[in-house]
């Protein structure tokens, strides 16, 4: 009992300290209390299903409907709009396509912020521009809520497994709330500065995967014109200095590895549109910031041609079938 008080009497000092309000300390103690759910898609789901069995009672919404009903039928509640969630639940986190979904859900007229409550946390866990986080969090802060970005990788079988990595950016004396819920969501939770920095970070990963990707992709695909077996192929670059995420967990090659899309004929995993986006939220911030990444905008057009033919809906890894089909033209 002393303990617990102990612990209480120092987060108020803390909080005190950094200026929060009582709201703050009661929504950060109120440990079990409901946490709203915004994008059940593909991520978002299996993330709230994991709060849901974390103990967690879930409120969930989505534009779709029907992409509620596996986590009602685990006891989640249900709710027409965002801004509904935001009058029952002061704990939400959002998991939505893009940038422009993550602008209409949080300021939209049935946004988080029309019905928010004060002291609220707000964690956004989209991939989305680093700059919209900002604009979003200034926003949060005028109607006296707290929103954080928190993107993940892993993809759906770490969402399912609850091993994901988050990025988090935002402020850092909210880290440890935003760190409760997400622990039940994965197992890498990083502090990686000021609000926009989780995107940051994101954004980068994605841009060395792509070109990582890609750079599998036609090696394997010039070995194979060489005359190599692709497996031996896979097997030397992974105990050579050529050796990747991509040529050793997640290979392109049919028949080289199974248990990945190329084994699956590029069926799940992350999708073609989804890497094209990202790497479209690279480009813009390199551009802000007059960085050169010439090979990150080759990535770029690359996954926006493999969009523009076909192949939007397969797994990013897919980029090795579009090297072969280009090269029979
Ligand atoms: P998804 O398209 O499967 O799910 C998004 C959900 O948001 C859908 O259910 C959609 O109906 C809902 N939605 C859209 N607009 C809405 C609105 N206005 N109000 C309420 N709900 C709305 O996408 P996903 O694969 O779950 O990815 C979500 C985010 O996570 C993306 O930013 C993606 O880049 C990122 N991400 C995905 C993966 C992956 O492997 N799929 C991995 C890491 C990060």
């Amino acid at each position: 009992m002393a303990g617990v008080l102990r612990g209480t009497k120092n987060l108020l000092q803390g909080l005190h300290k950094h200026g929060h309000s009582a709201l703050v300390s009661s929504r950060t103690m109120a440990s079990k209390t409901p946490v709203g759910f915004i994008g059940l898609g593909n991520m978002g789901r299996p993330m709230a299903k994991n709060l849901l069995k974390n103990g967690y009672p879930v409120i969930a919404s989505d534009v779709f409907p029907e992409a509620c009903k596996e986590i009602q039928d685990l006891g989640a509640q249900v709710l027409d709009s965002p801004a509904e969630v935001a009058d029952k639940a002061d704990r939400i986190i959002t998991m939505l396509p893009s940038s422009p979904h993550v602008i209409e859900v949080y300021t939209g007229s049935n946004g988080i912020l029309k019905k928010v409550k004060k002291g609220s946390l707000l964690i956004d866990s989209s991939t989305i521009d680093p700059s919209v986080s900002k604009d979003m969090a200034a926003a949060a802060e005028k109607m006296g809520a707290v929103f954080m970005d928190a993107p993940v990788s892993g993809g759906v079988g770490a969402a399912n497994s609850g091993k994901l990595t988050f990025m988090v950016g935002g402020m850092e004396e909210e880290f440890n709330a935003a760190k409760e819920l997400l622990t039940t969501m994965g197992t890498n939770i990083i502090y990686c500065g000021e609000v926009g920095t989780g995107q940051a970070a994101k954004i980068c990963n994605n841009m060395l995967l792509a070109i990582g990707m890609i750079g599998t992709a036609e090696t394997m695909n010039l070995g194979i014109r060489l005359g190599l077996d692709p497996k031996l192929l896979a097997q030397i670059l992974n105990m050579s200095s050529g050796r990747c995420w991509s040529s050793d967990t997640y290979n392109p090659v049919p028949g080289v590895m199974e248990g990945v899309p190329s084994a699956n004929n590029y069926q799940g995993g992350f999708g073609t549109t989804l890497m094209a986006k990202d790497l479209g939220l690279a480009q813009n911030t390199a551009t802000n910031t007059k960085t050169p990444v010439p090979l990150g905008s080759l990535a770029h057009q690359i996954y926006r041609m493999m969009c523009a033919r076909g192949y939007a809906q397969k797994d990013f890894s897919s980029v090795f079938q579009f090297l072969r089909e280009e090269e029979n033209q």
